[in-house]
């Protein structure tokens, strides 16, 4: 099993990519730490495999990520995993909504980083390594898309910050990598095809604009995370690896 000993926390566990990834870091051995503010979420992926711990955890509070840190024993793995999507231009967003954008998608993975990296930079002093994982986008840095601004801002923000704390603690036994799937098909994606004037064009839309003709489901993602996590990708850090089903050939 590929991460068999390894301890590792995962934000947004309760749905989409986060649920699948703490289920399939879970069956590859590790032990997971999986939070997300959905507790009724947390509580049948508990029930789900008995690799699962669960904690309530909303990212955006500072002082609960401090509490957080203070019970847990060092990691191996960290995945940032909370992320917002903002529907519109730079014309429709407004300093709050630019805000929260900010506070979800960035500084909630500076606050965890910061919070957890100590205990991290511990386990690898001992012999071993640490791998930090953060949830980008095809939406970022590497592709503009309409009515992302929000979105990709941030986005493009996680990949910096991604390969600044790899170039700060390469030669500590950390490494840190950013994922970018595509477009995914998750609960949160789905409410945003409902949440369009015409849903039924809105989906046509979003898979129109994967080439492979379909959306990505999120077993499509989880072995990358696994990967990305485990030591077959010990030599591997500051990349942004692309999942995205061909749109940034
Ligand atoms: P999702 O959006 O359906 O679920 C997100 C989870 O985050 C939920 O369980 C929710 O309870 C939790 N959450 C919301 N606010 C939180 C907070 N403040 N603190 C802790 N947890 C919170 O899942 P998804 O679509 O897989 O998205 C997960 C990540 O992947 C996000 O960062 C998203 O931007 C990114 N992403 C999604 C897609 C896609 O097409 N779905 C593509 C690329 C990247």
């Amino acid at each position: 099993m590929r991460l068999e000993g390894k301890t590792i926390l995962m934000t947004a566990a309760g749905q989409g990519m986060g649920r699948a990834s703490a289920l399939a870091c879970a069956a590859e051995g590790a032990r997971v730490i999986a939070t997300d503010v959905n507790q009724e979420a947390l509580e049948t992926l508990r029930s789900a495999s008995a690799n699962i711990e669960t904690h309530h955890l909303d990212v955006m509070d500072a002082q609960a990520i401090q509490v957080l840190a203070e019970q847990l024993p060092d990691l191996d793995g960290l995945f940032n995993c909370a992320g917002f999507v903002h529907h519109g231009t730079i014309l429709d967003l407004s300093d709050e909504a630019w805000e929260f954008s900010v506070n979800l998608n960035v500084t909630s993975m500076v606050r965890l980083t910061r919070a957890l990296l100590p205990g991290m930079l511990r386990r690898a002093e001992q012999g071993g390594s640490a791998s930090i994982l953060n949830m980008a986008s095809m939406a970022s840095s590497i592709k503009g898309f309409p009515v992302r601004t929000a979105y990709g801002t941030t986005k493009a923000a996680v990949i910096g910050l991604t390969k600044a704390i790899a170039a700060d603690f390469v030669k500590q036994g950390i490494r840190c990598n950013a994922i970018c799937p595509g477009t995914v098909d998750t609960p949160s994606l789905r409410g945003r095809i409902a949440a369009a004037a015409d849903p039924v064009q809105a989906e046509k839309d979003f898979i129109a604009r994967q080439p492979m003709g379909r959306l990505a489901q999120v077993a499509d993602i989880t072995p990358m995370v696994v990967y990305l996590l485990s030591d077959e990708s010990m030599f591997v850090t500051g990349q942004a690896m692309l999942v995205d089903g061909g749109v940034t050939i």
